[in-house]
């Protein structure tokens, strides 16, 4: 049902000066959709793009007086868990892609401070250009948001791969209206704002993560400073049972403080979708089965898993660690690895950073030429024999309904995040439904053993947040007391918080 109030809506926002461009029709289905939609795509009626955070507060003033719902989006990347599609066909995009200055970048003190429109890709191509001693954490797509990508919690593959765990202070246009900087940004002028975490009282950056209750314009980052040295050990295992026991090594590890960042391992399908297609092994319907995936292995040169770990710091310190690394993992079976090395006037090409790449996203073509991928990210604790239930469970799920299992598991310090593109074909609508019943169950499965999903597709953020049940719903209580008290007609992202 078209909003009532888009049309003076919009003629409010067109009569209130040149700052903000507008997109509507054809322009703006094209633009704000979710180019992977699995079933029912939903398009946005319009989009708004301020240039400025000001213009966002006259956004925002508008949407509260006509009652026109907003999604704000920074670059509108989100591939596999929603694209820049709105949830609903009612709310406008808040399309902040224009507002895409680096504000700042302290390589002292190894921070920045960005609007949202900055990628990864812009702020390599910033660090590079001023040759600045700071390295980037950087997603498995390039293209992306800084910002959005930290308020998504996504993950990249370098030490500060945590992306939300980098946040230091934010400026929030709440649902209201007003404007609301966090931490240390609420002593005007203070230069502190990006580098202390916590002011006195709570610290409000995390209610804006994953949340509809205000539009960031700002925000504070921290950037890794580039090490002395650096190592990578690239790991192949060759049996997929052997899993279980790379994570109980990679802990170890890990809980020994050899190893900093959280260590990513990868099924050998992350490689051969993009390299290959899926026709090149199987025929259509037919399974991959375990003589596919050793011949796949084969000839790409990988293993079943395969693992990624770096090092960094002094190169005395770089060295000891390599050599732990090498006696832990020489009590595998079936396990090889390549050892790469970096010091400081090496060329940097060498060097173990991330480097922002749109590479990636070709394992869509796995399926042909109307491939897609959808995410379903789930959270269980760092145990090998965890790992392997979840690997089992999932794989088998999977390859009832003929899908095949594209599967990386991040390392974290108390956890593990497994990460599962789910590879599908678009134009088969049977499937499409298939895997639209799949996700739900996988979700009430991971549920019922205590676990809950690290990020969502948009369309089934209301089925994993209605799992938190405990308390006769107590948390999604609070989340909604919040909500009405920050954005009271519910202007932002209707839908994204699944109650
Ligand atoms: C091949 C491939 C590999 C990928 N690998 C990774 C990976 O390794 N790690 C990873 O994390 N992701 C990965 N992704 C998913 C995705 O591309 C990235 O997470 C990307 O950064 C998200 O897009 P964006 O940054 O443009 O966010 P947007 O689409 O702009 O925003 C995402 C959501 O965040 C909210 N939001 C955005 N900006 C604001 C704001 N300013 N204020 C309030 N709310 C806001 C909105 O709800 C919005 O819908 C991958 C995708 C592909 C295709």
């Amino acid at each position: 049902v078209p909003n009532a109030g888009l049309e003076p809506f919009l003629t409010q926002i067109r009569e209130g000066g040149d700052g903000i461009e507008i997109v509507t029709g054809e322009a703006s289905a094209e633009r704000y959709r979710d180019p992977f939609a699995l079933v029912g795509a939903s398009r946005a009626p319009a989009g708004v793009r301020p240039a400025a955070a000001g213009d966002v507060q006259r956004i925002v003033a508008a949407a509260n007086r006509f009652g026109v719902p907003l999604w704000p989006i920074s670059r509108g990347e989100n591939l596999g868990y929603g694209g820049a599609a709105p949830f609903d066909e009612t709310s406008v995009t808040l399309d902040l892609s224009r507002m895409n200055r680096i504000l700042e970048v302290n390589a002292e003190d190894a921070f920045c401070s960005v609007e949202p429109g900055v990628s990864f890709e812009d702020m390599f191509e910033h660090i590079d250009s001023h040759d600045l001693p700071l390295w980037l954490s950087v997603p498995g797509y390039g293209a992306g948001s800084m910002m959005a990508n930290a308020l998504e919690r996504g993950v990249g593959n370098a030490l500060y791969g945590d992306h939300s765990s980098q946040i230091c202070g934010m400026e929030v246009i709440l649902g209201d209206g007003e404007l609301v900087r966090t931490g240390m940004g609420s002593i005007p002028e203070s230069g502190m704002w990006h580098r202390q975490k916590a002011s006195l009282g709570p610290r409000f950056d995390e209610l804006f993560l994953q949340s509809s209750f205000g539009v960031v314009t700002k925000m504070g980052l921290w950037l890794m400073p580039a090490p002395a040295a650096s190592a990578a050990f690239d790991i192949a295992l060759e049996e997929r049972d052997a899993l279980g026991g790379l994570v109980e090594v990679l802990k170890s590890l890990k809980r020994a403080g050899i190893i900093q960042d959280a260590p990513v391992i990868s099924s050998f399908l992350t490689i051969a979708a993009l390299r290959s297609k899926r026709s090149d092994w199987a025929e259509p319907g037919a399974p991959l089965t375990e003589d596919v995936a050793a011949r796949i292995c084969a000839e790409m040169g990988c293993g079943w898993w395969n693992a990624r770990l770096r090092l960094y710091g002094m190169p005395d310190m770089v060295e000891t660690s390599i050599g732990h690394v090498e006696d832990a993992l020489a009590l595998l079976q079936g396990c090889s690895f390549s050892i790469s090395r970096w010091r400081q006037g090496d060329a940097m090409a060498l060097a173990h950073r991330g480097v922002p790449s749109r590479v990636g996203l070709g394992n869509v073509r796995w399926c042909g030429a109307s491939g897609a991928h959808i995410d379903y990210s789930v959270c269980i604790p760092v145990s090998g024999a965890e790992a392997v239930r979840q690997m089992l469970r999932t794989q088998e799920a999977l390859s009832q309904l003929g899908l095949d299992y594209h599967s990386t598991f991040y390392l974290r310090e108390r956890h593990m995040l497994n990460v599962m593109q789910i590879l599908f074909d678009q134009d088969d609508g049977e499937l499409c439904a298939a895997v639209d019943a799949l996700i739900p169950a996988l979700i009430a499965d991971a549920a019922a053993r205590g676990f809950g999903l690290y990020r969502s597709p948009l369309r089934y953020r209301e089925i994993a947040m209605r799992q938190m049940t405990f308390g006769n719903d107590a948390l999604a209580r609070l989340h909604g007391r919040l909500k009405r008290a920050l954005d009271p007609n519910e202007i932002l992202s209707p839908g994204k918080d699944g109650f």
